[in-house]
Order: structure tokens, then sequence, then C-alpha cells
């Protein structure tokens, strides 16, 4: 069974690629989509040598067309790695730091990378200096050091979650790279389709691929993607000795969820501007934070290193605390829930978490549009807010 990424034109568009890249060779009677493929070991003999797949935890066949995809996607030269989530890849970009090292990241990163990072710092791994992601300047003092030791890894995510707020990647990753630190780019809010990193800067792509590329709700999974073959040989080995690895079946279940990021992602984009423009105009809300609106502070820069704005938006309610969970409670369409990126609208207020940074409102609801009718996500919108009232 072979699959074979050189059979496509180099010059498709990225809508053409998720549904092209990863298929079967075109022999006759080949199936369309690669198979699952379910076994824990190889047949082999003699000395194992680099390329055999020798045992399931080193490779799998059913990962490779989903690899080869993402690496398209992300405009990389090597096929990428996929993880067991999205924290397995964290925790093995992570591992690129040396001990006694240096790692700056946003404030308001993904709150288990910061965790992460956090317990990891603790226990005196490496230190950790966060920052405002959205100021270049604090950012480039602290991987330059002012006098202490210069970065070992600058971590970004832009859009940040759930702030929303906008990295400088092209300015930020040169700055890092003139410190010899590694960037590591969190590409998940975006997708490949809306912003590439590697393109900008970054050395390493990393995607939860829970979101937005399976898109469904229905799998767990995690993706590095890199052009550098020593970083890649490295993020290899730490994932076949600490073992966490996807499963083919999730594998499958991605790719399959892939072939149609394109139309999701134009969908519920568009729905999520029209959304946002509506929901800054109404009382109930007194702030609503998405790089897509000319107001937001993100917007220009956005506007430079993005094809759209992505789909996550946050919204502060006028009441306060209580009255954004009676909006959350009141509402029949949207499902209250964590995570994004699926083909159904979730809706959760972020301060319900403990470990949530305080500096996120209490007040603030993190909306991820789905692909539902835009009116009907904005009639319960509109019905919910109207049950609790604009009274400050
Ligand atoms: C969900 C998420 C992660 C973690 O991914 P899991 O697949 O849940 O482990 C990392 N970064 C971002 C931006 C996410 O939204």
């Amino acid at each position: 069974m072979t699959y074979d990424a050189s059979a496509h034109p180099e010059n498709l568009s990225p809508d053409t690629l998720v549904v092209a890249a990863g298929r079967p060779g075109r022999e006759h009677d080949a199936p369309v989509n690669p198979p699952i493929v379910l076994s824990s070991t190889y047949v082999g003999t003699g000395t194992v040598v680099d390329g055999d797949r020798a045992y399931g935890r080193y490779s799998n066949p059913t990962w490779d067309p989903l690899e080869e995809a993402l690496s398209a996607l992300e405009g990389a030269t090597l096929p990428g790695l996929i993880f067991s989530s999205g924290l397995a890849a964290v925790s093995a970009a992570l591992s690129l730091v040396p001990s006694g090292g240096v790692l700056v990241m946003p404030i308001h990163s993904y709150q288990g990378a910061l965790v992460m990072a956090q317990e990891l710092s603790e226990k005196g791994m490496f230190t950790l200096r966060t920052v405002d992601i959205a100021n270049n300047d604090e950012v480039i003092a602290a991987l330059t050091g002012s006098g202490e030791k210069a970065a070992d890894m600058l971590w970004l995510e832009s859009p940040t979650n759930p702030m929303l707020e906008v990295a400088d990647i092209h300015v930020l990753a040169r700055s890092a790279q003139a410190v010899g630190a590694i960037v590591v780019t969190d590409n998940t809010f975006s997708t490949p389709l809306v912003q590439k990193p590697l393109e900008l800067g970054s050395d390493i792509v990393l995607h939860s691929v829970t979101k937005y590329l399976s898109g469904h709700s229905d799998v767990i999974m995690g993706a590095l993607v890199t052009s550098s073959p020593e970083l890649r040989a490295t993020l290899l080995h730490h994932r076949s000795i600490h073992g966490a690895i996807a499963g083919p079946f999730e594998a499958w279940l991605a790719l399959r969820g892939l072939r149609t990021l394109a139309l999701r992602v134009e969908r519920s984009q568009a729905s999520a501007l029209t959304l946002a423009t509506r929901l800054d105009a109404h009382d109930g809300v007194s702030r609503v934070l998405f790089p897509g609106l000319a107001t937001d502070p993100g917007h220009v820069r956005a506007t430079a290193q993005m094809t759209g704005y992505g789909s996550v938006l946050c919204i502060e309610i006028a009441g306060g605390e209580a009255a954004a969970e009676a909006v959350v409670e009141a509402l029949r369409l949207w499902t209250p829930a964590t995570s994004l990126g699926g083909v159904e609208s979730l809706i959760e207020r972020r301060r319900r978490h403990a470990n949530e940074p305080v500096s996120v409102p209490a007040n603030l609801l993190r909306l991820s549009v789905g692909i539902e009718n835009v009116e009907d996500l904005w009639s319960d919108l509109e019905q919910a807010l109207a049950t609790v009232g604009t009274a400050e």
C-alpha cells in the first residue's frame, strides 16, 4: 500500500490540498482513501535499519498520509509528526528547551501549555518568562534577557486563547533567531489555511488536531511540523521514546475531517465576522474581542499576516459574571462546552476553569462559531441576551 505525495503538482491551492493530499497511488482498483492499518508490529529479519517500520510505536502506515497532508498545508519540506494529543505535541516541543535554559511564552497561552511550562520551570528544568505577546518591546526584552540569560525558545500563539491578542510573528521570530532561540508557533486557532507560521519565520508549527483540522469534536490529536531535519529527528525520537502516539483510527478520522477544512473555515469565519459585528452593537455586550473588527487592537497585524480572522471570538457580558453564566444557560442552539473548531457552535465562560489566568475577565465568554446557519446562531444569542437583560 503506497501513497504518492509527489503525484500532486507543486502549485496546488491549500483548499485543493486538503482534498488531494495523502491519497493512495492510482493503481487499478486501489482504494481512494488510505486504509486503517491495525498492527502493533511488522514482519522483519536481520538488523533493523532507518526507515524500517519495525514496531507500532515507531510508525504506522495510517499516520503517513495525514503527516504528509499537514506538511503540504504548512509548506514544510518534511512530513509532519502526529501525537496522541495537542498537549503531547506541546510536551515534545518543550523538550527542546535545554535544561537550565530559558523559555519565553505568552501569558495568555493555551492554559494547558502554560501549566506544563510552569510546572517544568518549578521543577528547575528551565526558566519561564511570560510576556504580553502583542507587545513587541516586552517580548524582545525577554528574549535578549536584558543582562540575564538569553532565551532558548520563543513560544508563540496567535491569536491567543482566549484573549485573541495577535503576535507579530515575523518580527518576533527574527528577534528570537538573532539570540539563537527556537521558535514554536501554536497555529491551532488559525489553521494553515489562514496563517503560515513557517513562512513567517517560525521553526516549528504546533496544532491541536483535535480542533479545526479534524473538525467534528470526535478526535483528540496533536501535530508538529518543521522543515528542519535536526529538529524533526529529535521530535520523532521524543515521540518514539515517550510513547505519545496517535491511534490509527484517530489518524484516519482526522484525515477524513481534514477533507472539508476549507469549506468549514470559509463558512465559520464569515459567520464569526457577522456575529462579532452584531454583538459589538448589542447593549448586553460591553466588549467584543475579535481581530476581524476594524477597532480591535490586533486588526492591522492580523490583516498583514493572516488571510482571515478565524472563527473564535470572545465577548464580555455587561451584567458581569452571573449574567455571563445566565446567558450560557439560556442558549438553546449553542452548546455549553469547552473546546473549539468543530462543526457545532460552542460557548464557554473561560473562568469556570480554576487555572484560567485571572487576567481573563470573569464575564468573558468564548464563542467557537460552527457551520450552522448564521441567522439561527444570531437568534439564539439574541434571545439569550434578552433573557438576561442589559443592566450593569
Ligand atoms: C486545545 C488546544 C491545545 C491542546 O490540545 P489537546 O488536543 O486538547 O491536547 C493546544 N493549543 C491550543 C491553542 C488549543 O486550543
